[in-house]
Parts: structure tokens; C-alpha cells; sequence
């Protein structure tokens, strides 16, 4: 079987490689190549892709950079929000040019794998669906998986057919067939000519249920991964001196015997990576132990989910911090000598119950503990109790129009431009006082 597998392009008014992979295609790849089938495997968020010429796309110490993008128009249900709209990846010539090449070099494709990220970022999908049954003719066999699939497959089947759509609850339509577990298969980066960074896990889904989130939906159940499968994915990256790991994981720190046998096993083979927690830590688990570890173990960002700093609020979105809590966690952090710099809080804006008075005083409560702030700007997630409740108070249908989770929209439908600026603004500033560029 020879099986072409895509990562599509994304449309958003913001992007960025933010140590962003594939990652689930690629466990497919590796589960495809140990049944005997042949792979083909073109992303178009490949930042290194050979095509690329622009220097401005470059790439910062750990590995991340820009995305390629080209200005589009705006689709109907954001004509009136005054911002620029951008496909963000390669262009579709590039790919025409990958499956000139695949096909006189390998022959047919019996089948295309799609995968799928944001639920708004489904245009990029529809995109490589419609061009490939172009190419390929009505016939050709296309299944899609991933987060749009799994949240939006009513939206997917009323708006295009392919043979089937990958749900935590199984395929819709036909199945492609794969085994239980090859979510915990070793990623197959080999499929990239140039890495900058390597992702891994090693847990898949998380035991909170914060009513924001998707997890619960995506991933019901907490799973450990076994260490010997993680050790199989990174010594490939660490024989090709790729530096900077980014851990997917949801909840890294729940399980602390587990990142402890992972910390040992990491000494014991000698491996010079970094490692990096886009995902954001738990800080009720970073005690002063763990931070040891962390420090001990090469990790060199740390993310921390702070939300907001009222208590009120953080309960009833689902208690998974506190701002003692947090407090702890960078003290413990600070003693372990991470600098302030490499550590940043996540606090989200535009969620409906954290009013702009509430964000503000939040703000201000993380400029006072010295680390970076990041924004994490709201989506409401069709399917989760704060979406569904969000959706239906501005009377938009994610599950007709996934567009209407986009983050940067529904943050200023919330907050309105000029304070979603504000606040930027402000941030922007104490991160260039914590970067030291300003007193
Ligand atoms: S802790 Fe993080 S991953 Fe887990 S449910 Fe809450 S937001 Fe989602």
C-alpha cells in the first residue's frame, strides 16, 4: 500500500511555528511502515522545506520561526472584523510538485491521510480535500483525522465527502485501518529532510476537566506512555544533534515517578537536548524537588498556566490552579536557578467570565512575580461546556461555522480592539523589562 500523508496549510489572522508538528501523522507513518506500506509524506508547515528562500522566516535559538503566508481575502462570517486574514504554509504549487515527484518515483497513492488542528483552521483541510480530488479524481480514497475532525465531523460530512473521519469513537464512514495504540507509537521524524526541533510524550490526555478545554473531548482517558517507545522516537533526533525537544504532553507533571524515571533514563544516555513546555505545567506540582529535576534534566523553558488571579473565577472554570499555587511553583523554580526569563505565564483573555477589571488586576498580579506573560487569547471549542455556553451568548453556531472559534475573533467580539491592544501592549512592555531591553 503506498499512502500519501498531509499536513495541511491553516488560515488565521495570526500564526506561528510555536514547536508545531505533525505529530500524530507521524506515530501513522511509523505504525504504516512497520505493516510493509509505503509512505509519502508532505507538510506544509515545514519551515525548512527546501522551496523556502525567504530570510525573513528565520528561526530564533530554539527552533522556532514564522510560517510562510500570503494575504487572502476574508471569509463571509469575518467581513466585518478589520483584520488582516492569512493562509499561513507552502503553496499548493510546491505540493503539486511533491506529487509529480512521489508518483513517477513510487507510483499511485492508494489512499491520502489528513490531518486536521484547529477547529477554524478547517479551510486548509478543505483545501488539500478539494485539490487532491482534483488531482485524483471523486474516487480517490481520503480519510481525515485529527482535532477538527474529532470535534466538527458533522460540519466535515455536510460540507465535503471522504471515506472516512477519525473520532475518539471511532471512524465515521469507512475505517483506515490502525491498531489501538498507535498513538503511542515513536513519531517518524526521518520523514523531514531539516529539523530545527523534535516534539514528544509522555502521557497522552490529562486528569482535569477544565470547562475551556478540549482535552477531556479529545482524550478521555490519562495514559502513560511506556519510556522504551519515547527512547525510540528521541534517539533518531539526538543522533541528527537536534537540540530542542517541545514535550506535547497535557499534564507532564501529574504523574512525577514517571518524568523521574524519564529524568534518569535522560542522564543515562547522555543525550545534549533541551527541552521546552509549550503545553504549560501544572504549578500546584512543581515543588521544590521537581524544579531540581526539571533543571536537572536540561528543561529550558518552562510555560506555567496561570489563567487569572481571581480565585472566584479559577474555580469555577476548574480549580486546576491558584495563585499561591503558582507563587510556590516560581519560587521554586527561581531556587532551582531558572532564570525569569525563560519562564512564562499563560493568562487567558477573552474568555467571557474573566471581565477586562478582572484581566487587568490579573496582569498586574503576574508583572509583580518577574517572570514573562504570555496571552493566551480564549477559543470557544465546540463541545466544551464553556464553548457551548460562550457560543450561544453571542449567538454564533461553531458547529455550522467552526470559523466562530477562532481565538483572535471571539477574544475581541469579547473585549473589543482597543482593550485586547491595551492589554497587549502592556505585556509587550514587561516582557522587554524582563528581557532587560528596558528599565
Ligand atoms: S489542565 Fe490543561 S489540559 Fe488539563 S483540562 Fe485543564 S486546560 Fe485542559
Amino acid at each position: 500500500m503506498n499512502v500519501l500523508l498531509v499536513n495541511p496549510p491553516l488560515y488565521d489572522f495570526a500564526a506561528h511555528n510555536f514547536w508545531m508538528k505533525p505529530y500524530g501523522l507521524l506515530q501513522i507513518a511509523t505504525v504504516l511502515k512497520l505493516s510493509g506500506s509505503s509512505v509519502c509524506f508532505f507538510d506544509f508547515c515545514d519551515t525548512l522545506h527546501q522551496s523556502i528562500t525567504d530570510r525573513r522566516l528565520r528561526r530564533d535559538s530554539y527552533g522556532r520561526s514564522k510560517l510562510p503566508a500570503k494575504v487572502v481575502g476574508r471569509p463571509a462570517p469575518f467581513a466585518s472584523f478589520n483584520r488582516r486574514y492569512r493562509r499561513y504554509g507552502l503553496p499548493i504549487s510546491v505540493f503539486a510538485c511533491f506529487l509529480d515527484e512521489q508518483l513517477s518515483e513510487k507510483g499511485n497513492f492508494d489512499a491520502a491521510l489528513i490531518t486536521s488542528s484547529m477547529t477554524y483552521w478547517y479551510p486548509g483541510v478543505f483545501e488539500v480535500i478539494q485539490f487532491l480530488k482534483e488531482r485524483f479524481g471523486r474516487d480517490f480514497p481520503i480519510f481525515v483525522g485529527g482535532t477538527y475532525s474529532t470535534l466538527c465531523s458533522d460540519h466535515l460530512r455536510s460540507k465535503l465527502t471522504v471515506n472516512g473521519i477519525y473520532t475518539r469513537n471511532g471512524w465515521l464512514g469507512e475505517s483506515f485501518p490502525l491498531p489501538n495504540d498507535f498513538d503511542f507509537q515513536p513519531a517518524d521524524f526521518s520523514l523531514y529532510k531539516n529539523l530545527s526541533f523534535g516534539v514528544t510524550r509522555l502521557s497522552r490526555g490529562c486528569p482535569f476537566r477544565c470547562t475551556y478545554c478540549a482535552s477531556a473531548v479529545l482524550e478521555p482517558k490519562f495514559r502513560l506512555r511506556p519510556l522504551d517507545l519515547v527512547w525510540e522516537e528521541l534517539r533518531p533526533l539526538a543522533k541528527r544533534n537536534v537540540r530542542d525537544i517541545a514535550f506535547y504532553d497535557d499534564s507532564l507533571l501529574t504523574h512525577s515517578e514517571h518524568l523521574k524515571a524519564f529524568a534518569e533514563a535522560i542522564k543515562r544516555e547522555n543525550f545534549n537536548f533541551r527541552f521546552h513546555t509549550p503545553n504549560g505545567l501544572h504549578a500546584r506540582y512543581i515543588s521544590p524537588e521537581v524544579a531540581r529535576l526539571l533543571k536537572e534534566t536540561s528543561f529550558e523553558t518552562i510555560f506555567i498556566g496561570y489563567e487569572c488571579a481571581d480565585e472566584k473565577i479559577l474555580t469555577e472554570i476548574g480549580g486546576k490552579v491558584f495563585f499561591d499555587e503558582v507563587k510556590y511553583a516560581l519560587q521554586n523554580l527561581k531556587d532551582s536557578g531558572f532564570p525569569p526569563q525563560r519562564i512564562t505565564l499563560y493568562a487567558l483573555i477573552g474568555h467571557p467570565k474573566i471581565g477586562y477589571e478582572a484581566l487587568e488586576h490579573s496582569i498586574s498580579e503576574a508583572e509583580k512575580l518577574g517572570v514573562r506573560i504570555m496571552l493566551a487569547e480564549y477559543s470557544p471549542i465546540p463541545q466544551t461546556p464553556d464553548g457551548e455556553t460562550a457560543l450561544k451568548r453571542f449567538s454564533l453556531d461553531a458547529h455550522q461555522e467552526p470559523l466562530f472559534s477562532n481565538n483572535t475573533y471571539f477574544t475581541e467580539l469579547v473585549l473589543g480592539t482597543e482593550k485586547v491592544q491595551r492589554l497587549k501592549d502592556r505585556v509587550r512592555l514587561h516582557n522587554q523589562r524582563i528581557a532587560g531591553f528596558l528599565k
